[in-house]
């Protein structure tokens, strides 16, 4: 009841929510509440807390649009793998929540049917594409919210409204129900308001699954246990090439100021390098777009949500259907993804994509063969003005520096706040750990929050 309180009365302004499951919320926790009074059952990791889910995520009878009016009337009939785990935790789902079209963005301001604002100041944007989950946790909506992760789209929300965001090792979490933006990069994770938190929720949701085959069968140590508040002897590195030219010197400052901090817990820092950085941007959008341009090609107004009405044969209601259904972002990186994919292309723009990829790898192998950990900004500066860079979709890519290596590789890292900037915004501070170790993220993320 709290948390649709909350929402109802503060998220006019901020509309982080696209649709709330009111009646569900509230049986569930009736539901749950008679167990508490029988008092012999075991109650879930998550017992009793309010969620909010990013809107791509697949939710039985809750409607799942992806921020697109292309799903403004999908209703699935199942639950996502993630879906399920939470609420197996025993868990309640509150709300859905808002986010850029099919996950395309950084800034929410392609949701397709209005931007969610930041809470810390409205004229400023949330980040994206989680720009929903990162705003209802500031906004303090819910305990916990899940987004997902394609090139920074929990952690530089997260960075942007002062709140932690994680995104897994990919394969730590099943993608199952998580609507494919692009498969080979996508990962779902907890924001929340601390790292303790974060750690619960990972805890519930990772593990494999045989409904996602690039799910991995890792086992999932107890992420509890790795918050010792230790980071004695511990190695960081700390790429030139994100905190040097191009990053914000008040971002640079804070991150500075962290490491300092970090130094006289017990840990050590030096510079690296990671030479390929350069060629992260490029190659991310290549690939994701040309994953994006293969994914998407399964709304065709006929397996799901709206259908154009005025088609006159099939290949008219196909057009028709995705010329009014997806918005400009969404149809740019199907064209650019068509474009990278096509005869006579890919062996210029996918395939070298894919040869940056395997070169950023060896970059981060290379620093991992002498660190624990890597740290660095989450973005190159605070939260943009609303408006601020709508017009100009490059710059806007370029604003992902920070975070895309981290995909390309598939490694675990996190976004905790580390300060605010002098208009008052929060500054993210990133922990990037080698594969399948997001224990180390988590402790020293906890040790330094
Ligand atoms: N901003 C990036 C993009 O637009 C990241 C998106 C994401 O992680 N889903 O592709």
């Amino acid at each position: 009841q709290a948390s649709i309180a909350s929402i109802k009365e503060h998220d006019g302004e901020i509309k982080s929510v696209l649709h709330v499951d009111e009646e569900g919320a509230l049986a569930h926790a009736r539901q749950l509440d008679k167990r508490l009074v029988k008092g012999n059952e075991e109650l879930g990791l998550l017992y009793g807390l309010p969620a909010g889910l990013k809107d791509n995520l697949v939710t039985k009878d809750i409607r799942t649009t992806c921020a697109s009016k292309f799903l403004a009337n999908y209703d699935p009939v199942h639950d996502g793998t993630a879906s399920k785990k939470v609420k197996d935790a025993d868990a309640v789902i509150v709300a859905k929540l808002n986010m850029d079209e099919f996950a395309m963005g950084g800034s929410n301001e392609n949701s397709g049917f209005f931007p969610a604002k930041n809470p810390w100041n409205t004229d400023y944007v949330p980040g994206g594409s989680s720009g929903g989950s990162a705003a209802a946790m500031a906004a303090r909506h819910f305990y916990f919210t899940l987004g997902s992760d394609t090139g920074g789209s929990i952690r530089q929300p997260a960075a942007f409204c002062g709140v932690v965001g994680l995104k897994p090792t990919y394969g730590r979490v099943s993608r199952f129900g998580l609507v494919a933006f692009a498969s080979s990069l996508d990962q779902i994770g907890p924001v929340t308001k601390n790292v303790e938190d974060s750690a619960y929720v990972l805890q519930a949701i990772a593990g494999h699954d045989e409904y996602d085959s690039t799910s991995a069968n890792v086992e999932v140590p107890d992420y509890l246990s790795a918050l010792t508040g230790d980071v004695k002897g511990l190695r960081i590195g700390v790429p030139k090439e994100l905190i040097g030219e191009g990053i914000d010197p008040e971002v640079r400052d804070a991150v500075l100021a962290a490491l300092k901090q970090l130094e006289n817990m017990g840990a050590t820092w030096s510079e690296v390098s990671m030479p390929h950085t350069e060629y992260a941007v490029p190659a991310y959008y290549l690939l994701s777009s040309s994953e994006a341009s293969s994914n998407l090609a399964r709304f065709d107004g006929v397996r799901y949500g709206v259908r154009a009405d005025n088609a006159a044969n099939l290949i008219e209601l196909y057009k028709e259907s995705r010329s009014q259904g997806f918005g400009p972002e969404v149809k740019r990186r199907i064209m650019l993804g068509t474009y990278a994919l096509s005869s006579g292309y890919y062996d210029a723009y996918y395939k070298k994509a894919q040869q940056v990829r395997t070169l950023i790898i060896q970059d981060f192998n290379n620093i991992f063969a002498d660190y624990d950990v890597i740290l660095h900004p989450t973005t190159p500066s605070t939260a943009f003005k609303v408006g601020e860079n709508v017009d100009d979709p490059v710059k806007m890519y370029l604003e992902d520096i920070c975070t895309v290596p981290v995909n390309l590789a598939g490694l675990p890292a996190i976004s905790v706040p580390c300060g605010f900037s002098k208009n008052g915004l929060p500054i993210g501070l990133q922990i990037v750990g080698r594969a399948f170790d997001e224990s180390t993220v988590l402790r020293v993320a906890h040790a330094y929050e």
